[in-house]
């Protein structure tokens, strides 16, 4: 009998449980802290974010810092002690922000009993990668503090935010756009996001533990490197032919294929992410290949 259990089981195993878990009973709330709230229409509007919002997989909430100001000028700035150029985003319309939100306590946060995180955006953070986002995307909810000036008083980060993130080596003008990059690549992760969930399994980064559940056939899915090149029709275009096997429909060759190329993809462009003692077997002799070994 395939019963309820039988098929709760198999999504679990498919998706993973914390996923599956939080994703069944509620929707994942963001919060962002941002004295540019308009700045979100239109990353949040578009594609698999609205579709996940308007499904119920996610909540996002804004809040306008400025909203949080006592003086007439709403004023979120001051001049940094010490001295030194620009100016600072001061701490008490972010705290006076979170009093309203009724999030757990910043130990709980870091403990992990509260499945929920307050994420101050840094170019000094934790950079995002995929496996972040995976571990983002099992949270009940998100809060998403956007710096903008020279920076947020630090006391938001001692006892404010469980963690700072930063999307990258490079310093933006305000957290607001890696704020939308963490909510992008989070939500995509939430099981029912995305039309057909197998597709974010077989993507670049994608990491060893998602391989593994797949079972060794599946050899096109990227266990942590590159994505393999896609072709759709025409499948000749101003005298540039697809290539051949992806035509011939043979499924061995074409998943054979696939690993090939997102190998020679991985050690043009990311050498980094080829760890050796990490690859199959089989992935090695392509690689020995590749490299003319
Ligand atoms: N003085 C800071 C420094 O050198 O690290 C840069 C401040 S930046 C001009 C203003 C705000 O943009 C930061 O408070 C942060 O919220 C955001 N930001 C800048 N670069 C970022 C990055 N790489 N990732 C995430 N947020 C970033």
């Amino acid at each position: 009998m395939f019963s309820f259990v039988s098929f709760l089981s198999f999504v679990v195993k498919r998706f993973g449980f914390k996923l599956v878990a939080r994703s069944c009973f509620s929707a994942m709330k963001v919060d962002l802290l941002t004295i540019f709230p308009d700045f979100f229409r239109g990353p949040l509007d578009f594609g698999i974010l609205r579709r996940a919002r308007e499904a119920g997989l996610v909540e996002v909430s804004l809040h306008d810092l400025r909203d949080f100001t006592r003086d007439k000028h709403r004023t979120v700035d001051d001049r940094p002690f010490g001295g030194g150029e620009g100016m600072v985003l001061k701490p008490e319309p972010i705290f006076e922000c979170m009093d309203t939100l009724g999030v757990a306590p910043r130990a709980e946060r870091l403990s992990g009993s509260a499945r929920q995180s307050v994420i101050l955006l840094s170019a000094q953070g934790r950079k995002l990668d995929q496996a972040l986002a995976q571990e983002l995307a099992t949270l009940d909810r998100l809060v998403l503090i956007c710096g903008r000036y020279e920076g947020v008083d630090e006391r938001v980060s001692d006892y404010l935010a469980d963690r700072e993130v930063s999307i990258g080596d490079y310093v933006l003008s305000g957290g607001e756009l890696g704020a939308a990059v963490i909510v992008d690549t989070v939500v995509r992760l939430i099981p029912g996001a995305v039309g057909n969930q197998d597709s974010t399994r077989q993507e670049s980064f994608t990491a060893h533990a998602e391989l593994e559940r797949d079972g060794p056939s599946s050899t096109c899915v990227s266990g942590g490197l590159l994505d393999y090149p896609h072709y759709t029709r025409p499948a000749e275009f101003r005298g540039m032919p697809v290539p051949e096997v992806l035509v011939n429909g043979n499924h061995d060759e074409i998943r054979r294929w696939r690993r090939r190329t997102a190998l020679e993809k991985t050690l043009r462009n990311r050498p980094d992410l080829l760890d050796p003692a990490a690859l199959s077997e089989d992935d090695r002799k392509l690689l020995a290949q590749i490299q003319g070994r």
